[in-house]
């Protein structure tokens, strides 16, 4: 039986670490301000933007919200971005994705100021990520790292196997992994043999959008299986990308779905919101 991997309990225990660091900034004199903007009233991006504002308030970090109409043009949306790059009391900046589709998402991350993109979705932060150089990571796979380290799971020299290579998971994932001296494979919907290269994996990262599609035949006996994807399946039952019920029994650790990687992602958006009011000074 595989042990789980509590991504409630790790990433609370990071944000009560948060919330005694900003509690101190806070005694010299530094309060940290994150703005979050949603355009249009999408009811699953209303519920991120809840959650972040929510995490906001439980660390101490004083949130703006801009609630902004659908029919918004981009360049009302860049002009709001500009004004926030400005001010001195906005540490970070979040637009919450996706944007209309009249706004041109590439454009809008470009317009972030490198020193507020707290979700670590600009060029330069990726850039940065790439060359070992200080920079915002983004947020799902800043958590598997740290689900990773807390529970004891060494990386270094492993071979680590993602699946998946999106700019927001699978390739700052593979980068991360790289950066802790695994060995990194990066596998996607057109690699050969998928399963054969997931089987070589101590260490398995699934991202791939699809429910429950890497079972144990994927898995090599005792591998660590980290699970990404969110969806509901035919019960409305949340589940992942992995099916928990055929790998669990062979993995030596799994994450859950709910309560694996999910409640990572706030937790470090609000590490990189803490970092932002330090990393550049
Ligand atoms: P995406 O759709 O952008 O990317 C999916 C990747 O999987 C692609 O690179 C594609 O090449 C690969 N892929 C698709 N089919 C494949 C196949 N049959 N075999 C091998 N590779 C295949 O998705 P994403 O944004 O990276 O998200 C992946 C999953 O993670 C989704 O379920 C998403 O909901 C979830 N997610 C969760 C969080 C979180 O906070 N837990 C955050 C972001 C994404």
């Amino acid at each position: 039986m595989a042990k789980l991997i509590d991504g409630k309990m790790i990433s609370q225990q990071i944000k009560d670490e948060l919330k005694e660091k900003v509690a101190a900034l806070k005694e010299t004199g530094k309060e940290i301000g994150m703005a979050v903007i949603q355009v249009g009233n999408d009811p699953a991006s209303s519920v991120y933007v809840g959650n972040k504002k929510k995490a906001c308030e439980y660390i101490g970090i004083r949130s703006e919200s801009y609630e902004l109409p659908e029919e918004t043009t981009q360049d009302e949306l860049l002009s709001l971005i500009e004004k926030l790059n400005a001010d001195e009391k906005i540490h970070g900046i979040l637009v919450q994705l996706p944007v209309p589709k009249h706004i041109d998402e590439d454009t809008i991350i470009k317009a972030i100021s490198p020193k507020k993109d707290v979700d670590g979705f600009h060029p330069q932060s990726v850039g940065a990520l790439s060359i070992g150089q200080p920079g915002f990571v983004s947020c799902t796979p800043a958590g598997v790292i740290q689900l990773l380290k807390r529970t004891g799971i060494e990386i270094e020299g492993k071979e680590c196997v993602v699946i998946g290579r999106s700019n927001i998971v699978g390739k700052p994932m593979s980068l991360l992994l790289l950066r802790e001296n695994g060995t990194v494979t990066i596998t996607h919907s057109k690699t050969k043999d998928l399963k054969e290269v997931c089987k070589r994996a101590d260490i398995l990262v699934v991202a791939i959008g699809r429910p429950k599609m890497i079972d144990a035949s994927y898995v090599k006996e005792g591998a660590v299986v980290i699970d990404v994807g969110i969806h509901r399946d035919e019960n409305n039952k949340l589940c992942g990308d992995v099916d928990f019920d055929s790998v669990e029994p062979i993995a030596s650790s799994i994450t859950p779905v709910p309560g694996g990687v999910g409640p990572m992602t706030i937790a470090m958006l609000m590490y990189n919101c803490v970092e932002a009011a330090t990393m550049f000074d």
